[in-house]
């Protein structure tokens, strides 16, 4: 079977998961943890053999990873993010840093269509977005690591086989690690968690309490977080091919419940706001196919990705809330309908409450906005931030060609700045991506057009958010910046400047 499958091309691969995923349209599939046999199907289909490298009997694929999440995420987002869990979370690193004993040990049980399941803990009760607060520990022992702690919201809390891990030690100053565990050697789910939305996965408080060989450590650097960081980069930008295959799908279905229903004496897509909406929802397509593009010709995750970590903060962050607001406008047409559960006129309830969590999960927006302007100002080599971003590859073109005015990031930047501010680099990050992507595609120029100006009118309201702030009127102080007292001004997680780079 797996020989079959690593010999089509791309073309024939890809189609034969199209298929299958009809399978799972969220309009009629239910609303439940997905069961084996269905699981069962997917990997057959060969879901997570572009992930896998050749030898351990995978396709091998960066452009094909994409390419399955955004064919699944059209039928059903939360099967997007179950097969990218599995694949860009816990087997990428898997197969791209672990020691040969552990490759052998578990890529070849992902490869023969059996039902497998792998996930990635991180996150504990009490630290997601300061992760340096982690309680977790490992310990050198005489047969390997011992591994101790409590990890919650994990895809998969109660079903994958094999995890990956991370834990600290604080023996000789601070040091973290990441350590492949199979489930049997003491990975128990205390609770299960029940979620808003994305059914198909489970989640829950785990314990973790094992022996792993010391082949099974995952080798990487332990004096920060930043293999973590380049350990979340492919889910993060794998973002775009699930908000491109969502959205579009989204997009359908918002004109064609538009297109049916009546209010008044014609179709509700008549009405001039009604089709702002639509107007809306399609501008974030448009966005997410942008993004979706650049991360399958300019990023990949077959290979170390932290160079690419300000383009991928962009990514996630702004198709995200592409995602979240056009299912948003989606579910306010649909009226009382997108209200109802399982409601036969409309899939806009489901979608609102799938959409929900991307903006939170993977590394919350507002963080990674907050590191993305770190990530600049660590650059700017004395410009103000302005001048800087009109001169970074990443954010040029935008700038120039829209005659963009950032200048009211240049002045001293509280947390809040920050975070703010890194909204607005990603939104001309994106215009910039738009531009490019239209012009090399057969993409319709006025839907260009059109996502630009929504992403335009996006930064007019940062700036506007900026006035707001320095107003006094919400009771946050908007003085002077005071130095950190550590002397260290950018959280641990950005990657600093390499001397070339600088
Ligand atoms: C459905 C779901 C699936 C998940 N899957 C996994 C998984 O498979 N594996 C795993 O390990 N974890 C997983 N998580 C955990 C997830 O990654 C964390 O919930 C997320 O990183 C946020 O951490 P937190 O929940 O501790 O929120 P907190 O860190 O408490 O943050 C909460 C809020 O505080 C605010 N905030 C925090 N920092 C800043 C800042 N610097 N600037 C401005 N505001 C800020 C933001 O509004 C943020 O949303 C999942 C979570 C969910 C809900």
């Amino acid at each position: 079977m797996t020989n079959a499958l690593q010999n089509r091309s791309t073309n024939e691969f890809i189609a034969g998961i199209e298929a299958i995923a009809r399978r799972f349209d969220t309009a009629t599939y239910p609303q439940q943890n997905l069961p084996a046999d269905d699981w069962t199907l997917l990997t057959r289909a060969g879901v997570l053999l572009p992930t896998l490298p050749k030898e351990y009997g995978g396709r091998d694929s960066h452009a094909e990873m994409c390419r399955v999440v955004e064919a699944i995420s059209e039928w059903n987002l939360p099967l997007g993010m179950y097969v990218t869990v599995i694949t860009g979370v816990a087997l990428r690193p898997i197969a791209l840093w672990a020691e040969e004993e552990a490759k052998r040990e578990v890529l070849p049980l992902y490869a023969g269509g059996d039902p497998m399941i792998a996930g990635f803990a991180s996150t504990e009760p009490g630290c997601g977005s300061g992760m340096s607060g982690m309680t977790t520990t490992f310990q050198e022992v005489e047969d390997g690591y011992r591994i101790r702690g409590r990890k919650h919201w994990q895809a998969f809390s109660s079903t994958a086989h094999w995890w990956l891990v991370s834990a600290k030690n604080d023996e000789h100053g601070r040091e973290y690690g990441y350590f492949i565990v199979k489930r049997s050697e003491g990975f128990r789910t205390l609770r299960p968690y029940e979620p808003l939305g994305l059914k198909v996965i489970d989640y829950g408080l785990n314990e973790i309490d094992v022996v792993v060989p010391r082949h099974r450590r995952i080798q990487a650097e332990g004096r920060n977080l930043r293999p973590m960081v380049e350990m979340l980069m492919a889910s993060r930008a794998m973002m775009a091919a699930m908000g491109c295959g969502f959205l579009r799908r989204i997009s359908r279905e918002a004109r064609a419940y538009a297109d049916a229903r009546r209010i008044g004496p014609g179709p509700q897509s008549e009405i001039r706001f009604v089709r702002y909406r639509l107007a809306a929802i399609d501008a974030s397509y448009t966005v997410c196919a942008a993004l979706n593009d650049y991360l399958r010709t300019r990023l990949d995750m077959k290979a170390d990705m932290i160079g690419a970590f300000p383009a991928v903060q962009a990514i996630k962050t702004v198709a995200t809330e592409r995602m979240l607001s056009a299912a948003h406008h989606y579910q306010q047409l649909a009226g009382g309908e997108g209200y109802r559960c399982g409601s036969p006129t409309n899939i806009s309830a489901q979608a609102f409450l799938d959409a929900r969590v991307y903006t939170i999960f993977d590394g919350t927006n507002d963080l990674l906005s907050q590191q993305l302007t770190e990530y600049c100002l660590a650059r700017t080599d004395g410009l103000p931030l302005s001048k800087f971003l009109a001169q970074w590859p990443l954010t040029a073109s935008a700038i120039t060609s829209q005659g963009l005015d950032l200048g009211f990031l240049d002045r001293d930047l509280r947390q809040e700045h920050l975070v703010l501010a890194g909204r607005a680099i990603a939104y001309a990050f994106t215009i910039g991506q738009v531009l490019r992507w239209v012009a090399k595609s057969s993409a319709d120029a006025g839907r260009a057009r059109a996502a630009i100006e929504f992403l335009k009118a996006d930064i007019a309201g940062v700036a506007t958010e900026f006035g707001l702030l320095s107003s006094g009127v919400l009771g946050i102080d908007d003085g002077a910046v005071v130095p950190p007292a550590s002397g260290v001004p950018f959280s641990r997680a950005v990657p600093v400047p390499v001397p070339a780079e600088a």
